[in-house]
């Protein structure tokens, strides 16, 4: 991260943020029981099946618990930054 955040909810958290990595797990279940039949790579899914495209991670605001992708932190930073000159 090499960019200042600011945490679009309470506008003052520059400092204390918490990284949430997501891991996105491909299962196939048996559709009776619900029991883990198989864990898949992403290479592995079949048509039916897609692949996770959301954000690699999420950042929380270590303030007010907001969490968000990192580009609302940094379009916020940006924001404010802007009023200020
Ligand atoms: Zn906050």
């Amino acid at each position: 991260m090499t960019r200042p955040l600011l945490c679009p909810t309470c506008k003052s958290n520059r400092m204390r943020f918490t990284v949430i990595e997501q891991m996105p797990r491909y299962m196939r279940l048996d559709p009776q029981s619900g029991e883990v039949v198989a864990e898949l790579s992403s290479d592995q899914l079949d048509a039916f099946h897609q692949p996770y495209k959301g954000e690699n991670f999420m950042i929380q605001c270590g303030v007010c618990g907001t969490t968000e992708p990192e580009e609302r932190f940094a379009k916020m930073a940006q924001h404010m930054q802007g009023q200020r000159s």
